[in-house]
């Protein structure tokens, strides 16, 4: 079976390689030559609205999925007649727009913090006088790692946000003064079967992910966080892994976003689950059973940001599992990422806590 990518990041190629055990062949489309994907299967070269290439990755592919949620409609416009496409299209228009995202939890009555939407500046105004500061403001669209937020402290900030953000439609969040973040990633079959993995826990610093810890027992949070995943599948009747990240906060869950992809903070389950992520994705948007979702043990992962560390000497360390994704180093970009699995959760701390220091020693 040909499995069509459109985008062909680090995702895609987590995916590839998850697929190659199961006899599966990969057909990615993204834009540029030399991406992740592309070098590890082929790829279609040219943009996301050709016509000609779409037309050829629909005729050579059973099924098209995606490892980026902004693929431009227009794409899957095209994609629609000639091949089936899995997640479906409603649940990647509703991530790709943060207000879609928010009404969404409303009407499925999932709590999420107060938010208004921003078109112009007496919006704003309007937005920071109902919900107060501080507060985020954030693109409604495009936005990921961070980008396209900006933070307000006071009233003077007002301006300086609508000045750096203000030719787009926009989303004004207020600022949660949460406990803890935490994801929760699910899979559903083609016959309504659902698995969610363990809780994962997650560190984030300006914005982009920095350490997964998983399974972060939290029995009571779990239950809720399937809740909420379970409601957004069936109310999509969805296909594929799904992702959903939380605020804590006191005791409670406040979704933030939802991706309907692979996720970063599931990287984990590569070594640290029976079946990985994108074993599980490619399984569902396949056809075929799901597999099992628990943890073999304690992992965590740790995001390798800005540039590679020396890989001789982490390649010394026992049971440490490197994942580099083949990129340019860029400040901020994500170029790989680390994984441990231990015994116990508190060794898993305690050597995720000494690998932070050792990756990031700036700033861990
Ligand atoms: P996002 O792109 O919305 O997932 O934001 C990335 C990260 O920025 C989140 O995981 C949080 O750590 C932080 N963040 C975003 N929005 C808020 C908010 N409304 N309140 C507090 N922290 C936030």
């Amino acid at each position: 079976m040909t499995i069509g990518v459109l985008g062909a990041g680090q995702l895609g190629r987590m995916l590839a390689l998850a697929g190659y055990p199961l006899g599966m062949d990969f057909l990615f489309l993204d834009q540029a030559e030399g991406t992740p994907a592309h070098q590890v299967a082929p790829s279609l070269i040219g943009g996301f609205t050709d016509q000609a290439l779409l037309g050829e990755l629909a005729g050579r592919c059973e099924v098209v999925t995606f490892d980026w949620e902004n693929v431009p409609a227009a794409a899957l416009d095209a994609l629609e007649s000639k091949v089936r496409i899995a997640p479906p299209r409603p649940a990647l228009a509703t991530a790709q727009d943060r207000l879609l995202e928010k009404e969404l939890f409303a009407g499925l009555r999932i709590p999420t913090n107060l938010n208004h939407p921003v078109d112009s500046a007496t919006d704003l105004a309007e937005a920071v006088r109902r919900i107060g500061l501080p507060g985020v403001l954030k693109t409604r669209r495009l936005g990921y790692d961070g980008k396209g937020q900006f933070v307000l402290r006071k009233p003077a900030d007002i301006e300086a946000a609508w000045q750096a953000l203000g030719t787009a439609p926009l989303l004004y969040e207020q600022m949660v003064p949460f406990d803890y973040e935490v994801s929760a990633i699910g899979v559903r079959g083609q016959d309504g079967r659902f698995a969610m993995y363990p809780l994962n826990r997650n560190l984030h610093r300006d914005g982009i992910l920095r350490l997964t810890r998983a399974p972060w027992k939290a029995p009571r949070l779990e239950a809720a966080a399937r809740r909420v995943l379970r409601r957004v599948m069936e109310h999509f009747d969805y296909v594929g892994v799904l992702a959903i990240e939380f605020f804590v906060r006191r005791g409670h869950l406040l979704a933030n976003e939802m991706a309907p992809r692979v996720h970063n903070s599931g990287h984990w389950t590569i070594e640290g689950a029976v079946t990985s992520q994108f074993e599980n994705h490619l399984r569902a948007v396949a056809g075929l059973p799901l597999g099992d979702t628990a943890a073999r043990g304690h992992s965590a992962m740790i995001n390798l940001i800005s540039d590679m560390p020396d890989r001789t000497r982490l390649l010394a360390e026992p049971g440490l599992y490197m994942h580099d994704y083949g990129k340019q180093p860029r400040p901020g970009r994500k170029l790989g990422h680390l994984t441990i699995v231990e015994s116990t959760a508190r060794r898993a701390d305690l050597r995720a806590a000494k690998l932070m220091r050792r990756v990031d020693p700036r700033r861990s």
